[in-house]
């Protein structure tokens, strides 16, 4: 259907030790590119060995940001099979973003498709210990040389991917976050919807004082009136309290997760209830207070979820199920590893066996 080329590298990489993996410090053997021209359009999918791309100084990716990014990962099932998990609803959101960022759509099933292949061609590099898994990055950038603001006439589509660790190798350890009062990380009207890489660039300084706190991340409040809700780190957030789980609602500054999702649904087949609404911070502190706030958890692709054992708000340090890890964030894990290492049968059609 697609006409992509494939050059196989004639000097294949040893593969990392699964011990030494870590995240995003090593790439498989081949990468997938797209190029764009204007008057042209999107043009020669193809396939290459994994290689430095060589771009004119004033490309202006590097002037003015005009790049968006997407995150997933190939897992090996427990048969033994390489697996996608949600693959489109990826390709689908970098459509979004590029609307947001004025970059010309790309065909969603050219691009599954070219994944598809690039995985396939890499099979080997998924690793197949308990907890990995070869995450995958697919990307656009402006490349136009010119530095003149306006839409680039240029873009690079790639995909790439690395081999990554466990992220819970000593278990699910709760983290502790820092609400951040001064700095915010989107606007409605904004790009938060978006997954480009600007958003992550002006988040840099509140995780900086959050380590600087010992946090592991930033608990982030809207920014119009620095009161409600709106993620924790570069994940979605949930809490329940009595017995209702509450994430806060797509208001035009949050980044609608692909996990976010995943639990919704899985929550609402299993008849747990779960509201899609704005939440404030008083409201957490007020639940935390009368000792209704049972479990608060962050969701993506990455951690899938990272329960919350502290959150830190002005001078209050409000501990959550005792640092434990708690019974619905553990079935939420338990379900989407399930079904992303094939050992949960398929009942949402999620998953992609290649
Ligand atoms: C990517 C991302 C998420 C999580 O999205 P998933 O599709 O679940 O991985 C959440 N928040 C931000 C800001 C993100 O960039």
């Amino acid at each position: 259907m697609f006409d992509i080329k494939t050059e196989l590298t004639t000097n294949p990489k040893e593969k990392p030790a699964p011990e030494e993996l870590g995240f995003g410090h090593f790439f498989s053997d081949h990468m997938f590119i797209l190029d764009y021209t204007d008057g042209v359009g999107w043009h020669d999918p193809r396939i290459v060995p994994y290689q430095p791309i060589s771009l004119d100084p004033s490309a202006m990716i590097f002037h003015y940001g005009q790049s968006v990014f997407e995150g997933l990962k190939a897992y090996v099932t427990v048969d033994n099979d390489a697996l996608l998990f949600r693959a489109d609803q990826n390709f689908k959101r970098l459509n979004r973003s590029n609307e947001r960022l004025c970059i010309p759509a790309i065909d969603e099933e050219l691009a599954l498709e070219g994944l598809k292949q690039l995985v396939t061609v890499d099979r080997d590099w998924i690793p197949n210990n308990p907890g990995t898994s070869l995450y995958i990055r697919p990307f656009i950038i402006a490349t136009e040389p010119n530095l003149g603001v306006h839409p680039s006439k240029k873009y690079h589509f790639i995909i790439i991917m690395s081999p990554s660790g466990s992220y819970y190798k000593e278990g699910i350890n709760p983290v502790k976050i820092l609400v951040e009062e001064q700095f915010v990380r989107a606007v409605k009207g904004g790009t938060g919807e978006a997954k480009t890489g600007g958003n992550y660039a002006s988040a840099l300084k509140g995780q900086e004082i959050a380590s600087r706190e010992g946090y592991a991340q930033t608990l982030w409040l809207d920014g119009k009136e620095n009161k409600y809700i709106e993620e924790v780190g570069s994940m979605n957030i949930f809490f329940k309290i009595n017995g209702i789980v509450i994430t806060p609602a797509l208001n035009g500054s949050i980044l609608p997760g692909i996990t976010r999702d995943s639990m919704i649904q899985v929550l609402k087949f299993k008849g747990i209830p779960v509201e899609e609404r704005q939440i404030s911070i008083d409201e957490v502190v007020e639940a935390h207070q009368n000792g209704t706030l049972e479990e608060v958890f962050g969701t993506g692709t990455a951690a899938v979820i990272s329960p919350v054992g502290e959150l830190k708000y002005l001078d209050d340090k409000m501990s959550i199920n005792k640092g434990e890890i708690g019974e619905i964030s553990q079935m939420l894990y338990d379900t989407l590893t399930g079904l992303q290492y094939g050992s949960i049968d398929d009942t949402f059609g999620w998953t992609i066996r290649l």
